[in-house]
């Protein structure tokens, strides 16, 4: 897989750099001044690694780039936990001129959507942070309307910290559906690279577990800081509090609070019926917080409509439990009892069925659904579908032209 054709570019109101992985343009706008190295293409290595792990192709970066000679060093080992998480990557070599990455230009940074986990660190760190990263093509690809709403939203935040936002555009979205992939797999490694990009000398990525539940994820504190250059360290950040925990001592930030955004759902606001918005409401009901916006205030009988789909996220609710009965709220307590109990049952069913009916009742509700139907995105986990997914990304990569980025990104860069 070929890496490279790097190209800076500075317009009129924004700087974009945009660079190929295989046939693939990648690219990002960002503001004119930020100073980037235009022969350094460790951004482009670090993206073309899940295509070229899945492909088993190595990598050749195009011989007037050069990649940082600490990430080199650190490849194998970031390959071998993605081959532990699901063995469809497989390792590759990487064909790179290598050296030690340029000084920094910018000073500590953090990411920021305007959720609990960045607000946190912004918050715990308002005395050495400089700047705040937002992203439009991360999480959402949103239009003009949407995106300039969000970066307002945030400014406001950044303002109240004394902290600068920088706001990037990018078809980064698009690049991960290109891949197949989901954004759990290489969410961590792609923002570790846009620090690189930034030549910021530390880039924060606010995790979203505690210390004593870390599961398998392409952003791991264990992983994320082997991305790190010889100048921009990345730091996996916030693992010493639990949501409620961060929802508390942002308590003495009421202006970040006003301005927290945490929907799955819309960009724009808090719908307050996704999962992620009444989890952040169960948060606040625990902590008598009342000035976070929903668009639908959510109610203690939301909880029972939830369904958890995993052991990860049967763990949030586990916590919150815990502090239910811990701060006496008989009421939440009911709601979270029964939840874990419908959770608990249907995971019995399914091994009931798996053990002693051969996956007979799988099968049956199944059966009219086709394979093309359920087929998803390659995960950090395997499935039996990722060969299909593997081979879709085979005849992308054999198309012998570039690739357009066609996808739509609203700006603020006019
Ligand atoms: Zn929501």
């Amino acid at each position: 897989m070929k890496v490279g054709t790097l190209t800076v570019e500075n317009r009129d109101n924004a700087k974009v750099i945009s660079g190929y992985v295989g046939n693939f343009p990648l690219w990002y706008r960002m503001p004119k001044d930020i100073e980037v190295d235009q022969h350094d293409g460790t951004f482009l290595i670090i993206s073309a690694i899940f295509p070229a792990m899945l492909l088993q192709q190595d990598i050749y970066l195009d011989e007037t780039l050069y990649m940082s000679q600490c990430v080199y060093e650190k490849l194998d080992q970031i390959q071998r936990t993605f081959t532990y998480f699901n063995p469809a990557f497989k390792p590759i070599k990487v064909h790179a001129k290598t050296q030690a990455t340029s000084a920094a230009s910018l000073g500590r940074t953090a990411f920021f959507s305007g959720g609990v986990d960045g607000a946190y660190t912004a918050a715990k760190y308002r005395d050495s942070l400089e700047n705040l990263v937002l992203i439009n093509g991360f999480d959402f690809n949103m239009d003009d309307e949407q995106w300039q709403q969000m970066a307002a939203r945030a400014q406001k935040s950044a303002d109240t910290l004394n902290m600068r936002l920088i706001c990037i555009e990018t078809n980064m979205k698009e690049f991960t559906s290109w891949v197949g992939i989901t954004r759990f797999v290489n969410f961590g490694a792609m923002l570790a690279s846009v620090g690189g990009l930034l030549k910021a000398s530390e880039i924060i990525i606010s995790g979203a577990v505690t210390f004593d539940r870390i599961f398998e994820s392409g952003s791991h504190p264990l992983l994320d800081t082997l991305w790190s250059t010889e100048t921009t360290y990345v730091n996996h950040d916030g693992l010493e509090a639990d949501r409620t925990r961060k929802l508390a001592y942002l308590k003495q930030y009421p202006a970040l609070l006003e301005n927290l955004w945490v929907c799955w759902k819309t960009p724009t606001s808090n719908c307050g019926k996704c999962s992620k918005c009444v989890r952040t409401f169960i948060s606040t009901y625990l902590n008598e917080i009342e000035n976070i916006p929903f668009e639908t205030q959510p109610q203690l009988s939301d909880i029972k409509k939830l369904h958890i789909k995993s052991e990860e996220e049967f763990y949030f609710f586990e916590v919150f439990l815990n502090d239910a009965i811990k701060n006496n709220m008989p009421e939440l307590q009911k709601k979270l009892v029964w939840l874990r109990l419908k959770y608990n049952l249907r995971k019995s069913l399914v091994e009931i069925d798996e053990v002693y009916f051969g996956r007979a009742f799988h099968k049956f509700k199944r059966r009219r659904l086709s394979l093309a139907s359920d087929i998803t995105d390659l995960h950090i986990k395997a499935r039996y579908t990722d060969k299909y997914k593997i081979e879709d990304l085979e005849k992308k990569q054999n198309i012998k032209e570039s690739l357009p980025s066609v996808v739509e990104i609203g700006t603020i860069y006019g």
